[in-house]
């Protein structure tokens, strides 16, 4: 019998329930995968609590994981049954098997285990796009990456570095800003001790950075701003602390005629050309070994509780798998 870590009522770690599920045979352009590995992702804490409400009760959430095709419905041409697959974007993955839409997952390359690609995909994808489409990040580019040592973080440092731009981090103990100098980082600020704003001033010499990256939302703004030069991009892709809430407009032009986005994985990997081309250039990074995947933490799957809880408490670093 499949399993899956369902939520039948938002509210804390405590919800997320372990409970037996019917998975059915693969439909039309579907795939059943049987997962060897599930990522976590600050995301699914947003979908346990309601942040980011679900259209029913109840749901899995979890968005990323790697596995195996057991079975492949009609119309699907490219994968067949044994194929090492990973995604991310698709919820339910808090499941031991599960149906998905052939379209959603990419072959695993030889060299990557279902482990790092389960740490991978979604963090990796994101990072892929928040430096290569949402700013063209490379040599002679400042940029601002908060949470420097979480997920995401830890993957932008190494990728930045491997662009030739330096990276100032921020992040929460001196312990994690020395994660991600070992990472790359060229900078790391540990915001629970220093101001940012006047340590970026201090470092850029008062010009500031080109782009700012804030997922930590509500505590850093509207801080981050002033982390900006004129006319740089304040990129708000998260919202670890809380959402930032409504402001005037007229904030950017103060501080400096700023440009503004709020991009999503989704919008960026919606055709399937966009997501093949976004996870070959993760795939090649990986693989020549610029990025190296810190999967930092492991759970049983039956344990995401606990996952849950220590991501939420600023516990952990690098990236965070379940095992089914
Ligand atoms: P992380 O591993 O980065 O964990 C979140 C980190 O945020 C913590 O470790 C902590 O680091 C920092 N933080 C600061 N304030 C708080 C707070 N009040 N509560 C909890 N954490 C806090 O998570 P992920 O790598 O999974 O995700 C990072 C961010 O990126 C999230 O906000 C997520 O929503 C966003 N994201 C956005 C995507 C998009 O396409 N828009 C896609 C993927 C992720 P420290 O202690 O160092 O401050």
């Amino acid at each position: 019998m499949a399993h899956a870590i369902r939520v039948h009522k938002y509210g804390g770690p405590e919800v997320l329930q372990w409970d037996e599920v019917e998975v059915g045979t693969p439909g039309q352009g579907q795939v059943k995968l049987k997962h060897h590995a599930i990522g976590v992702n600050f995301i699914d804490v947003y979908l346990r609590t309601g942040l980011y409400p679900q259209p029913s009760f109840p749901f899995a959430p979890g968005m990323e994981g790697a596995g195996e095709v057991t079975a492949v419905g009609p119309g699907v041409t490219d994968l067949k049954v044994g194929d090492r697959v990973a995604y991310a974007g698709a919820a339910g993955s808090y499941s031991t098997e599960r149906l998905i839409p052939a379209d959603k997952v990419v072959k695993i390359p030889d060299g990557i285990d279902y482990k790092t690609a389960a740490g991978m995909m979604l963090q990796g994808m994101t990072v892929r796009y928040l430096l290569r489409k949402t700013y063209k990040v490379g040599p002679g580019t400042t940029l601002l990456m908060h949470a420097a040592a979480g997920g995401i973080g830890l993957i932008a440092c190494q990728w930045a570095k491997h662009l030739g731009a330096t990276l100032i981090g921020t992040a929460g103990t001196d312990e994690k800003c020395k994660l991600a100098l070992a990472h790359g980082a060229t900078h790391c600020i540990n915001y629970s001790k220093e101001k940012f704003v006047d340590r970026v001033k201090e470092i850029t010499g008062g010009k500031g950075c080109d782009v700012v990256y804030d997922s930590i939302g509500k505590d850093t703004f509207p801080a981050s701003l002033d982390c900006l030069k004129p006319l740089g991009l304040f990129v708000t892709f998260g919202n670890a602390s809380g959402p930032i809430e409504a402001f005037n407009a007229g904030i950017l032009a103060a501080k400096g005629s700023l440009y503004m986005t709020r991009p999503t994985l989704n919008t960026y990997t919606a055709a399937r050309a966009d997501l093949v081309e976004t996870a070959n250039d993760l795939f090649d990074v990986v693989k020549k070994g610029a990025v190296k995947i810190a999967v930092n933490h492991t759970y049983p799957l039956k344990d995401a509780g606990q996952a849950h809880r220590d991501l939420e408490g600023r516990k952990t670093t690098g990236s965070i798998v379940l095992l089914p």
